[in-house]
């Protein structure tokens, strides 16, 4: 183990980081996680093997200047995981670019006043290397978002700020910490707590007939699991530095479909329509404008588009192997199933005399 002191995960009640506190804990750590609300309120935390002994919980918001004191004091490693993670906010200032950046900048002025903290693991995205897809290039950690902003995806737009934040602080200020970023592309798996996080929620809809119809469009995708131990082994290795790519493998919308139906899913009601065709994706980039903003400029900036990355660094620096994306994919359905967060499908109604197609 590399350290006796409590290691802090900010935002320990989240999606993520509710499995990096399960990983440390089961690992030997210690931990002391920072959540929003009374930390009575997290039993799911509270029971993890090993919470008992060695997990304490102490409140603190991203928007409070000075309230990550208590929770860094003592700690040699810090996993900044906090952040909004929504889409089609009402106001992107206030609601993500104001905590994601502040928050950044509060946790880190505390880890500087703390004094003993040797490394801060920083929970970026791909977010902060790109909001579209190009054809021809393969996106790598050298590679920054700079075309989201306010009005463009400005979910992407709150990470690449708030990782900016994070570099440029160690830049002016020059700590006695390093810092290591884990840039995960879209992040599914079961979730230990009782919320739907935002990326499980794109499998839901696919399920619930929110997409009527598959179109040209491809993510990135890693298991919770895999992204916790990431951000474990980049607090473990000495020698991993710099932003870390974080992603198994991509699948297109028609392929998580295809992997759905032939998994048994195929009485949910999922998209029959393919409009994956160059015809589909043009007329998608005109449909796109009658959904929410923020994912009609998604859809538009990545329609008809391959996402390439490279995810080289992380498995040779860190040493990182990757679960595969099916058993993924249909763990995290049938976590939904047992949160409640995925109705199962309606029966057809069995035929009885008075049925129309009994005459
Ligand atoms: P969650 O929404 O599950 O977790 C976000 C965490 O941030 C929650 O603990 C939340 O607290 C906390 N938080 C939000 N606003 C504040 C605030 N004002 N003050 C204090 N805490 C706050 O999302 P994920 O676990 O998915 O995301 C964790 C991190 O990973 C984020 O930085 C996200 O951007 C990043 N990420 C996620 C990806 C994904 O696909 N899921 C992909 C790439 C990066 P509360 O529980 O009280 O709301």
């Amino acid at each position: 183990m590399l350290t006796s002191k409590p290691v802090c995960v900010t935002g320990a009640s989240g999606f993520i980081a509710a499995h990096i506190v399960r990983e440390l804990l089961a690992r030997g750590y210690r931990v002391r996680g920072t959540v929003r609300n009374n930390p009575k309120s997290y039993p799911f935390l509270l029971s993890l093997p090993g919470a008992t002994e060695r997990l304490e919980l102490i409140e603190a918001d991203l928007l409070s200047s000075g309230a990550y004191d208590r929770a860094v004091e003592g700690c040699e490693y810090v996993m900044h995981t906090a952040s909004p993670y929504q889409l089609n906010v009402k106001n992107p200032q206030r609601d993500l670019v104001d905590p994601a950046v502040n928050g950044t900048e509060n946790v880190l002025e505390s880890c500087l006043k703390a004094g003993g903290v040797k490394r801060v693991i920083f929970t970026s995205s791909i977010a902060a290397i790109t909001d579209e897809a190009e054809s021809n290039k393969v996106f790598t950690e050298k590679d920054w978002n700079t075309m989201s902003s306010l009005e463009r995806n400005p979910y992407h737009y709150s990470k690449t700020l708030a990782e900016r934040e994070a570099w440029d602080f160690i830049m002016r200020k020059r700590p006695s910490f390093d810092l290591v970023t884990i840039n995960p592309f879209m992040v599914i798996g079961p979730s230990l707590g009782p919320s739907l996080n935002t990326s499980n929620q794109m499998i839901r809809d696919i399920m619930t007939g929110v997409y009527p119809c598959t179109m040209d469009l491809n993510w990135g995708f890693v298991d919770v699991r895999d992204v916790a131990t990431a951000h474990i082994l980049a607090m473990e290795k000495p020698e991993a530095s710099g932003r870390y790519l974080c992603s198994a493998e991509s699948l297109h919308l028609k392929d998580i479909v295809a992997i759905l139906k032939s998994s048994g899913f195929g009485n949910y009601p999922l998209p029959k329509i393919d409009l994956s065709s160059k015809a589909g994706s043009l007329l998608m980039m005109a449909l796109s404008y009658t959904q929410p903003r923020d994912t009609g400029t998604y859809i538009r900036n990545n329609i008809g588009r391959t996402m390439r990355y490279d995810n080289t660094k992380i498995r040779r620096e860190l040493k990182m192997t990757f679960m595969e994306i099916k058993p993924s994919i249909l763990e995290s359905v049938a976590d939904m199933q047992k949160w409640g967060h995925l109705p199962l499908p309606k029966q057809p109604k069995s035929c009885s005399s008075s049925c129309c197609c009994q005459s």
